[in-house]
């Protein structure tokens, strides 16, 4: 098996009150898509902030490309495309100035690339960031995510609010042929028809704790029921109770 891009192992976190993960292990090795699914406020972005080095390790240990994202912000984020769910872009500046200037903190950032994406998601190099819609802004931050040729790309909830072109936009085009180059996409939804479509492998969270880690087609075999093998929906109510499109976890 090839070496894991991420490795997390028994990690906790507490808000207050709220356990937002509960010794959570998982270990994802390169060169794949992984869709992390569960209900809003299962730990989904609390995982992947703790990923990206935002949030520290409470307990437990986080480990990307075999590092440390706290401490060595800069060698782990430098390989990361992120898309956040707010995708919270400078409004005030231009498509081509945003572009230009995310370029300078990536040495290797792909100009072609960078204008090949910006043509295909049909963005006007002079439209301010705050005059885009929420589909273009979605596809603005992709594009920001995509342009350095990240290892890795980490998109949370990316389709959440989207329209069904920039859905396919982001599901079909963008994270196939990346898992197809041998690079890795993790991503997070609570759309699991979509996750689905796309997912290598599937992890899903309910309340902070993992109750299902397996490649798609283990987990399909694994719950055949009379020759009959039920959606991955059908498969999230089983393990958990309530689908994960419902409001709360
Ligand atoms: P969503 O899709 O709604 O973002 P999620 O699966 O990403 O859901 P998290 O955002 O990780 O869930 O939240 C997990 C739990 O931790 C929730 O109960 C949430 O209210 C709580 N939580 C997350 N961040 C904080 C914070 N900064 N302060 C307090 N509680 C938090």
């Amino acid at each position: 098996m090839s070496e894991s891009v991420i490795s997390v192992s028994e990690l906790t976190r507490r808000f207050g009150a709220t356990t937002a993960l509960d010794s959570v292990s998982v270990s994802l090795p390169r060169g794949a898509v992984y869709g992390l699914v569960g209900a809003n406020g299962a730990g989904k972005t609390t995982l992947i902030k703790h990923i990206l080095g935002l949030l520290r390790a409470e307990r437990g240990s986080v480990r990307v490309f075999g590092l440390d994202p706290v401490a060595e912000p800069v060698a782990v984020l430098s390989r990361i495309g992120y898309l956040s769910e707010e995708n919270d872009l400078p409004g005030w500046m231009g498509v081509d100035e945003l572009i230009r200037y995310t370029s300078a903190f990536y040495p290797k950032w792909d100009d072609a690339y960078a204008e090949e994406l910006r043509r295909a998601f049909a963005l006007d190099p002079a439209a301010k960031i705050k005059d885009l819609s929420r589909g273009q802004k979605a596809r603005m931050g992709l594009l920001i995510a995509l342009a350095h040729r990240p290892e890795l790309l980490v998109l949370d909830e990316p389709s959440s609010g989207l329209d069904p072109i920039v859905r396919r936009d982001i599901l079909g085009a963008v994270i196939r042929t990346i898992a197809d180059e041998g690079r890795t996409v993790l991503f997070s939804s609570h759309l699991l028809q979509e996750v689905e479509q796309v997912a290598d492998h599937v992890t899903m969270i309910h309340q902070g704790a993992i109750v299902l880690s397996a490649p798609l087609d283990d987990i399909r075999e694994s719950h055949r029921i009379a020759g009959r093998v039920p959606s991955l929906d059908e498969i999230f109510v089983a393990h958990v109770g309530t689908p994960a499109s419902a409001a709360d976890a």
